[in-house]
């Protein structure tokens, strides 16, 4: 399936100079949707996951249907103040600015074979503080996967030596 043809360049969004890729026309179309999630499976090596992380907010959206295809569970992972129990915080740089991210401390237990996936990586800052979250909670991150790549932003350098995965690479 083309599914580059179901993604649409939004420009000047959410900023004035940025190229937004938008993934609606992707998860309105059923046959899209469920072909999308399908090829993010096929592109997982063999072995058993424990936990799919998904990053807020469009990593929940194939994040749930990934687990189910796994039969593993889900885990968000969301900005500050959002998640109601004790949780592990990762600051990060943005570009003029930080950032936190915050997991439940018992999200993830020690060993969990887990699957990290978000909608896009862009410079990778979101997926590394993630991936340091998911590590310090002692778990073994199998793959990052993810619906688009913007490969000119090096996100995937970012998060080095991890396995990285994605559909759509622009
Ligand atoms: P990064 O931390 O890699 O720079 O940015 C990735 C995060 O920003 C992801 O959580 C993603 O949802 C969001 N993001 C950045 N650029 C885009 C974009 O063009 N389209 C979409 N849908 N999300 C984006």
């Amino acid at each position: 399936m083309d599914f580059k043809s179901y993604i649409r360049d939004v420009p000047d969004f959410p900023k004035q100079g940025i190229l937004f890729k938008d993934i609606t026309p992707l998860l309105q179309d059923y046959k899209a949707l469920t072909s999308a999630a399908d090829a993010l499976i096929e592109n997982l090596k063999k072995g058993s996951i424990d936990k799919v992380v998904g990053m807020e907010s469009r990593g929940f959206i194939f994040g749930p249907m990934l687990a189910d295809r796994l039969e593993a569970g889900f885990v968000p992972v969301r900005k500050p103040g959002k998640l109601p129990y004790k949780t592990l915080r990762e600051t990060y740089d943005l570009e003029y600015a930080k950032d936190t991210l915050e997991i439940h401390v018992d999200g993830i237990s020690k060993g969990d074979r887990v699957l990290i996936h978000d909608d896009v990586l862009a410079t990778g800052g979101t997926a590394l503080a993630t991936t340091k979250l998911v590590e310090k909670l002692g778990a073994i991150i199998v793959q990052c996967n993810f619906l688009v790549e913007l490969s000119f932003l090096n996100g995937r350098e970012k998060i080095k030596p991890l396995e990285v995965k994605s559909l759509i690479t622009y």
